[in-house]
Parts: structure tokens; sequence; C-alpha cells
């Protein structure tokens, strides 16, 4: 069940600050910065949908969603929302070695057929990736 969108004294889910909903989304002052904005754990385009193009009806890359995640989503402010999660920096060393890794997995496609099925595993694998990076990291700090 998603949850509700409004709630008092709402925080972002990730960099905490107090979420505004009196407008200026995207300006770029504080009020504008901590814009509500919710984000799907798992994107809508997987399943065979937009949320930008409605309508527009995609080919489901996952017919059962692999995390159980399916249509929810958390509410982060505009930085955390638009910055950061929707623009994560891959190095060159960092695709290369994504791409060896995929390739170890036989999940490289040097031709590609009809069937979207490593795609779908490539997306789980670089969220395997996120998953025991963050596991990592949390055993450093
Ligand atoms: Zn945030």
């Amino acid at each position: 069940m998603a949850q509700q969108l409004k709630k008092e004294n709402e925080h972002c889910a990730i960099c905490g600050c107090l979420l505004n909903r009196k407008g200026k989304y995207a300006a770029p002052t504080v009020q504008g910065r901590a814009h509500a904005t919710k984000h799907h754990f798992v994107a809508e385009r997987f399943f065979g949908r937009s949320a930008n193009r409605k309508g527009n009806v995609r080919s489901r890359l996952f017919e059962k969603c692999p995390w159980g995640l399916e249509g929810e989503y958390e509410v982060f402010c505009y930085e955390c929302h638009e910055i950061l999660l929707h623009n994560p920096v891959f190095t060159r060393e960092d695709i290369a070695a994504f791409a060896k890794l995929a390739r170890r997995k036989q999940l490289d496609e040097p031709e590609k057929t009809k069937s979207c099925e490593k795609l779908a595993m490539r997306v789980q694998l670089l969220h395997q990736v996120i998953e025991r990076g963050i596991k990592t990291l949390m055993n450093e700090v």
C-alpha cells in the first residue's frame, strides 16, 4: 500500500531535511531545494508504465518485481531525488568494471535479441552493486 503523501513534519528519506510543500519546487533557494517529491523504488517503466508520458505503454521488463516493491515509493527533497538519485556518477573505470562483471555473468549482449531478460538481469546486478557497496561502507563507519 502506497504511503500517504502529506504528513506533518515530513522529512526527506535520505538527508532528513524538513520537507517543504508550499511551492517553489526546484528553485535555487532553501525552500525549493527542500521541496517534497516522490520517487519510486523501482522505476515505473520497468512495469510497462511511464509516469511522465501517461498512455505511453512499454513492455514490462519485470513480470514480477524482484524486490517486491512495484508501485512503492518514498518521499525525498528535490535535491536528493532530482540531483542525487537521478544522476549517479559512474567513472570510465566504473563502467569498464561493471561491463567486465556483466560479461563474466554472461549478461553481455554483443547482439541484441528480442528478449530483455539480460537487461533485467543487469538491472538486478547493478542493484546488487549498490546494496553490497552500502553494506561494505557501513562496516567502515
Ligand atoms: Zn534530501
